[in-house]
């Protein structure tokens, strides 16, 4: 059996999605770096829109901090697209002027020209689909399956079909849960990703996101997850109900009732002709899920 996680490294917790008052944030920087390291949070990359905030001088010294943005236009009939770009060059300046115009692909260009991972924000708090990116996916490192203040605004932050919508059709994105906060307090500390780096440091930190050694969660934990032949072994904090998620038709589910609960699984992997890739999914007894990154088999 081989983890899907690199063997030696830690475990650290970010945030990849957040806002201060550099931009329509409540708090300052400072004040931000603070609240998620309170929260136990081991890294950060601050997306003010359309600004590369700095390191605050005064940021607190366990939180490695990673230069970012979100940035938006264009148009999908429904709404415009919105791109964090995480691990920006700090010098980096995006011009917000001809934001109509801008296409998805401006938009990404823009944010991998300055060495960003570019992430397509919230797709289904502004309606974007699958077929608003077939000519871009392939550049996108990773897709919000879960957004904090878009749940808690309008109640539109889970954005699994669209990532299942896109995996489905080849392309290799990676799921993460972020909180998009603005006000700090409903929307804080809620989603989040679950890094294996080799360390500490924010070189460490962007191999782990870019290679997708890392999942998603609102709520429980993997422990590990194993391959072996056409098996995978998962190994979680106690949850209700665990899911092999696959391209269409195919998938698989197990659950547990009262007084039980579920820390361990090994689900078989569906015939390799019908199975572009599998996912899989844990619900924990209060309906919190976590999401692990998809696998290509
Ligand atoms: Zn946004
Ligand atoms: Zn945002």
């Amino acid at each position: 059996m081989k983890s899907i996680f690199p063997e030696k490294g830690q475990w650290l917790k970010g945030i990849l999605h957040v806002h201060s008052t550099e931009s329509d944030g409540w708090i300052s920087p400072q004040r931000v770096m603070l609240a998620y390291e309170d929260k136990g949070y081991d890294f950060i990359c601050l997306t003010d829109h359309w600004k590369v905030t700095p390191k605050p001088q005064d940021a607190p010294g366990n939180l490695v901090f990673l230069p970012g943005v979100e940035v938006n236009g264009g148009n999908t009939q429904v709404g415009d697209y919105h791109v964090v770009g995480i691990d920006v060059h700090p010098d980096a300046k995006f011009d917000r002027e001809k934001t109509p115009q801008y296409t998805i692909r401006d938009l990404i260009d823009m944010v991998r020209s300055q060495g960003g991972l570019a992430v397509i924000a919230h797709p289904s708090w502004n309606g974007v689909t699958w077929f608003d990116l077939k000519d871009v996916a392939g550049d996108l490192m990773g897709l919000e399956v879960y957004n904090t203040g878009c749940d808690m605004e309008i109640a539109r932050g889970f954005s699994e079909v669209q990532w299942d919508d896109l995996l489905s059709r080849g392309f290799k994105i990676w799921g993460l849960a972020v909180d998009d906060t603005h006000r700090y307090y409903k929307d804080h500390a809620k989603g989040w990703v679950m890094v294996k780096a080799a360390s500490k440091t924010p070189t460490d930190i962007r191999q782990a996101l870019e290679k997708g050694h890392f999942y998603a969660s609102i709520g429980p934990s993997f422990y590990d997850l194993q391959m072996e032949e056409r098996k995978i072994h998962i190994k979680t904090s106690p949850v209700k109900r665990m899911d092999l998620v696959s391209n269409p038709m195919r998938g698989e589910t197990v659950l547990v009732h009262e007084p039980n609960f579920l820390t361990e699984h090994v689900f078989s992997i569906p015939d390799k002709n019908n199975v572009k890739y599998i996912r899989i999914r844990i619900t924990d007894e209060i309906g919190h899920e976590a999401w692990s990154n998809p696998i290509f088999v």
